[in-house]
């Protein structure tokens, strides 16, 4: 095996260029958009570098934090730490104040809980039965929903506590969750493993945290990286995967294939071997997110005061981020998740700006830029989670990766660059 072509500068596609680059392949990267990083890249607007999604990474997401330390020799690693916290913004109806202490999972959960501010003795005493019984149960039924899950629980843990965290974590409503999957994030996040819990907000914009340096090391590699070159077509021809592009194609010994599902079909439409996959893919559903960002010249209270996320009441936002720039100003991102809005822009700002003066006092923001990505995930419920789960990674020398390849967790960061690094050895494996 000399030759691989990876499709797709997401983070499944990065992660597993680097990986193949390190090991000595000569690695030749087609991305379609101008700047890499998928559904987790850099915007610029207005002078402004933000991305196209306010992204939380937890410390559970193993794989992906040591990709990132490993292309960050130095140390400056741009995430912000923080412990799990989940407070609501001030002055909301119904508050919620969980801070874990800096002490091992899950005990830093069983204290948080203990001392939370906004639950009643019998809620902590309910939330606290519950999560140890889900975290040390046993396998959990795959055609189970999150609301089936949770039925049992008080309405205001639901309200507050595992919804938000279902809608977060998973991108998708806890009517259609898939109960199996929410478990196991909880059970990653919470397993023991120190630190797991911990919340990494980036600092720098996402391209720069892993894709960027990642494509420089496959590059200095010996590889060859071709941002704005969108694969027009893969096709496997006598024991090579001819790649073709609008110039004309090129053969390679493998191809890993590491774009988004919709855009699996595609590209192989002229595969035979890979038609079962194909018809799956067509058939996936997704669920968007919309991240609303405001710059404020001054906040009160101080966003300084707290945790920098904040929980919202879901009317329109369901998170709020802070961040401090430069400059004294701050930003603020709103996220929206799995949602079904349908109000215009300007409506939804005029929404969330209203529900921002409810807890902080602000002035006109100076400015503003809505971004709605409308399939961000693919909806993680369990009978999408069982179609992906039965499909192979590999058909001869067409490799798989991406989020959707890894379905025993939710359509994450996490989930891509592990999709990535299980591509990458298949391919090592078969050489
Ligand atoms: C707004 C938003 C917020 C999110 N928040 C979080 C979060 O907080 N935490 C978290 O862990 N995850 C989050 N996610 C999910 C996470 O971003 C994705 O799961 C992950 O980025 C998927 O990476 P990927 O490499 O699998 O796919 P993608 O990022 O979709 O990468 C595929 C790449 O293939 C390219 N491509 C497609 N077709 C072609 C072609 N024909 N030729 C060449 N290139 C092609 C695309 O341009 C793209 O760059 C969020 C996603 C969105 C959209």
């Amino acid at each position: 095996m000399n030759s691989v072509a990876v499709i797709g500068a997401g983070w499944s596609g990065v992660t597993a260029a680097l990986k193949l680059s390190r090991a000595g392949l000569k690695v030749t990267l087609f991305e379609a958009a101008r700047i890499a990083g998928g559904r987790a890249r850099r915007v610029e607007r207005d002078g402004r570098v933000i991305d196209n999604g306010q992204h939380l990474l937890l410390g559970a997401y193993e794989r992906t934090l040591s990709t990132i330390r490993s292309v960050h020799p130095a140390g400056n690693i741009p995430l912000v730490t923080l412990p799990l916290v989940l407070e609501s913004a001030p002055d909301t109806a119904l508050p919620l104040q969980l801070q874990t202490p800096n002490i091992r999972e899950p005990l830093n959960l069983l204290i948080g809980l203990l001392t939370a501010k906004g639950l009643s003795g019998t809620e902590k005493g309910a939330t606290i039965y519950w999560a140890s019984r889900t975290l040390n149960g046993g396998t959990v039924d795959a055609s189970l929903t999150v609301s089936a899950l949770i039925a049992s629980q008080p309405i205001k843990i639901r309200a507050l506590m595992w919804e938000p965290l279902c809608i977060a974590a998973l991108n998708t409503p806890p009517e259609t969750a898939s109960a199996a999957v929410f478990v196991e994030v909880l059970r990653r996040t919470f397993s023991g493993t120190r630190n797991a819990s911990q919340m990494l907000i980036p600092e720098s914009d996402l391209t720069t945290l892993l894709p960027e340096p990642a494509l420089a090391e496959v590059v200095a590699n010996g590889g060859e990286v071709f941002l704005g070159s969108a694969v027009v077509n893969v096709r496997e021809m006598q024991r090579r995967v001819s790649v073709a592009l609008r110039e004309g194609s090129k053969d390679f010994d493998a191809v890993i294939v590491a774009v988004a599902p919709q855009h699996v079909p595609r590209l192989l439409a002229d595969e035979a071997s890979t038609a079962a996959v194909v018809a799956a893919l067509e058939c996936v559903t997704y669920e968007p997110i919309t991240t609303l960002y405001f710059e404020f010249s001054y906040a009160a209270p101080s966003p300084h005061e707290g945790s920098p996320m904040r929980m919202l009441d879901g009317e329109p936002g369901q998170w709020l981020f802070w961040s401090r720039r430069i400059d004294g100003s701050w930003r603020a991102g709103i996220v929206i998740s799995a949602h079904r809005r349908t109000d215009d822009e300007t409506a939804l700002v005029d929404a969330a700006l209203l529900q921002l003066s409810r807890s902080y006092r602000l002035p006109r923001p100076r400015w503003q830029f809505v971004i709605t990505e409308k399939r961000a995930t693919y909806a993680c419920t369990p009978k999408q989670t069982a179609l992906l789960s039965s499909l192979p990674k590999r058909v001869g020398d067409i490799h798989f990766a991406g989020d959707w390849c890894c379905p025993e967790l939710p359509a994450t960061i996490e989930a891509a660059v592990i999709a990535g690094e299980r591509a990458a050895d298949a391919v090592l494996n078969g050489k």
